[in-house]
């Protein structure tokens, strides 16, 4: 992985996700597959130049049209708890933002499909993950309430935006023992909650707090 734009910082960054993977490590993500992931993808190739040296530090950072690119911590505890030591196949990502996060799955995962309701956030995505070599991940303008039923069912959901509820199109979109990870609730209250299909039925489990931007209904 060391396309043009990745000129100048390629050792650099290399040591420095070295650093910031040790970091995740204390903070409790102890899946290796999901910390190599990690190491591979180049987390400030996603962040606009103004910002890209703080690419490495745990927090989210703006990018563009009132979004926010989540934090490394967030990213590797949603994929973990996502993947739950399976191997994956087709999974779906919901909210593509500047595509850091889906670029991480397509480490982990066969086929990755990522839905964004900003249309203007795409193109940018599509020219890094070219630049990446990454060939096994679709984006898609497409509203993630309603998932992506031509290609469900998914192993494997994660949503990068807090919705009111549990939108109940991407229940209907998990493979049996899929799980789906999402930020539910508004405002400041708001829990990160693992969903998974069971032979009968789903369960659910509450994660921890956090705060993402809404989920907003329609496309944009
Ligand atoms: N996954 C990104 C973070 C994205 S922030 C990362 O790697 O850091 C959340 C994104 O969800 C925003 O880009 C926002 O536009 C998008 N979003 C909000 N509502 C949506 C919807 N209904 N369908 C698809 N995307 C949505």
């Amino acid at each position: 992985m060391s396309g043009a734009g990745m000129r100048g910082s390629g050792m650099t960054s290399e040591r420095t996700r070295g650093r910031m993977v040790e970091r995740l490590r204390q903070q409790g993500i102890s899946d290796e597959v999901v910390l190599s992931a990690m190491v591979a993808i180049p987390r400030h190739f996603f962040i606009d130049d103004a910002l890209a040296h703080r690419a490495y530090e745990d927090d989210a950072l703006p990018i563009g049209f009132g979004q926010t690119i989540s934090s490394p911590y967030i990213v590797a505890r949603m994929i973990e708890a996502m993947r739950g030591q399976r191997e994956l196949g087709r999974v779906l990502e919901v909210g593509t933002g500047c595509g850091y996060q889906a670029a991480v799955l397509s480490q982990v995962a066969k086929e990755v499909y990522s839905v964004e309701r900003l249309a203007q956030l795409l193109d940018k995505v599509r020219a890094r993950i070219w630049k990446l070599r990454i060939h096994n991940l679709r984006v898609a303008h497409a509203d993630g309430y309603l998932g992506l039923a031509e290609v469900a069912p998914f192993d494997g959901i994660v949503v990068a935006a807090a919705a009111p509820a549990v939108p109940p199109r991407l229940l209907e979109q998990l493979a049996p023992q899929g799980r789906l990870v999402i930020p539910v609730g508004t405002g400041e209250r708001q829990q990160l909650k693992l969903i998974m299909r069971e032979e009968q039925g789903f369960s659910e489990r509450v994660l921890e707090p956090v705060k993402f931007v809404p989920l907003l209904e329609r496309l944009a």
